[in-house]
């Protein structure tokens, strides 16, 4: 469920039309809803009820600074994944000890910065990782708290480039090898061990990888407690996919989901972590953008718009789908056509949707992007010079501007000429 819906002909985001942030600000823009994204969160809260847990927000997903203050006000820890990531943690007021810090190529400079932070736990992803940090801690004096990331070789039946749980992907060590790289952490006086990490992948929209995936990191607690590992956290990942296409997609209910992990290792006496970033924002946000021409092609017309997949990558990266809806609620008998969505960007690659039917848009008129709060505004760039999108932070009927649209000066003044070519 989000908070932006019509209301007397008009697309709101909880209690702000979306045209009356386009006259103030322009399009395109990123809108964000504050109670869709607090809500996320306390749906995942509910799920793990009953099992000591921390709902760690996976920031990548969406990492403006707002977003990360909703959820630190809201109690929920962050997964970070670069030393930009852990600034931003820090500067959101997060607590060091609900930062965990993900990733499968922490350098140096990172895990110092985590190890000064103080943060919660690092998931180390292989053994010179281990050895890394290890010397990093070692040499400043301290100990710096880990779970190893196991890949449990399951097929999380997602898209090719957001899975991360089988043996051929780049994640973590093979399950089959964890013993014996546990044993080589309980050897290394800068780490301490404290628990098990697992994330098979992003977008699931089926619970029963994750039953495989939890029931094989139950059995590895029970082997490695044998071991004398004080296995204490399990960390679960993310990845709970969301419905992009509202009208034929159900992926299942966080509630669900926090039965699953209850039934598999609700009864080791974990504290449990999770990592959501998509659940938590994505459907949490819209694009919007203005059409710029509507042109009749041979046998297809086109709706040419002023966002392009610089702004929103997903459709030209993964082929994905955004339900796209006109911003002025249309007539309940308007007549539906199909139209292809694009972008101004000189590559075909800039398609948003193809022969997608919908009620007529026309010139001078706005489109709404649904689901695009997370691995939206994150994964945009300059391509074509296009400045970054502002993004729009709206809680009840107020509305603020939580990342300003750059002007052209701002993105040239970051450029040099050397002197040798002036
Ligand atoms: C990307 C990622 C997540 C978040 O995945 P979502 O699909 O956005 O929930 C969590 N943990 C790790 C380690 C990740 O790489």
């Amino acid at each position: 469920m989000d908070h932006f819906t019509y209301k007397n002909g008009e697309l709101y985001a909880e209690d702000v039309t979306i045209s009356d942030i386009a006259a103030e600000i322009g399009t395109p823009f990123y809108v964000y809803s504050t109670a869709t994204i607090e809500r996320h969160l306390r749906v995942f809260d509910e799920a793990l009820s009953g099992m000591p847990h921390l709902v760690c927000y996976a920031m990548k997903a969406n990492s403006n600074l707002a977003v990360l203050r909703i959820a630190v006000k809201a109690g929920a820890g962050l997964d970070v994944v670069s030393e930009g990531e852990l600034h931003r943690a820090i500067a959101a007021g997060c607590p060091g000890d609900k930062i965990v810090f993900s990733g499968v190529g922490k350098t140096h400079e990172e895990m110092q910065l985590g190890i000064e932070a103080n943060i919660r736990q690092f998931n180390i992803e292989s053994e010179p990782e281990m050895a890394r940090l290890n010397e990093v801690a070692t040499s400043m004096g301290r100990t710096a708290r880990i779970t190893i990331r196991v890949n449990p070789d399951v097929d999380a039946k997602t898209h090719a480039k957001i899975s991360t749980g089988k043996a051929a992907d780049k994640f973590g060590i093979p399950i089959s090898r964890a013993r014996e790289v546990y044993a080589l952490a309980a050897s290394m006086e800068g780490l301490e061990v404290v628990g098990i990490d697992v994330h098979i992948g992003s977008q699931l929209t089926d619970l029963e990888p994750y039953e495989s995936a939890f029931k094989k990191v139950a059995e590895l607690t029970y082997q490695l407690r044998a071991d004398g590992h004080d296995i204490r956290r399990l960390d679960l990942g993310g990845g709970l996919g969301i419905p992009y296409q509202q009208s034929n997609e159900a992926p299942p209910l966080p509630f669900d989901y926090g039965q699953v992990i209850q039934r598999t290792v609700g009864d080791l006496g974990c504290e449990i972590e999770i990592e959501p970033g998509r659940l938590i924002a994505g459907n949490a946000g819209l694009l919007i953008a203005n059409t710029i021409y509507r042109k009749n092609g041979e046998g297809r017309d086109f709706l040419i718009i002023n966002a392009a997949m610089n702004d929103l990558i997903r459709p030209a990266m993964y082929e994905a789908w955004h339900d796209i809806i006109p911003v002025k609620e249309p007539a309940h008998d308007a007549p539906i056509a199909p139209v292809d969505i694009v972008g101004p960007v000189c590559e075909s690659g800039d398609t948003f949707a193809k022969q997608r039917e919908m009620a007529i848009v026309n010139e001078g008129e706005m489109v709404a992007f649904r689901s695009a709060g997370a691995y939206g505004a994150v994964m945009s760039s300059e391509y074509n010079s296009r400045p970054l999108i502002p993004e729009v932070l709206v809680n009840g009927s107020r509305f603020d501007v939580v990342r300003p649209r750059p002007t052209y000066d701002d993105m040239l003044k970051r450029e040099r000429i050397p002197d040798w070519l002036k």
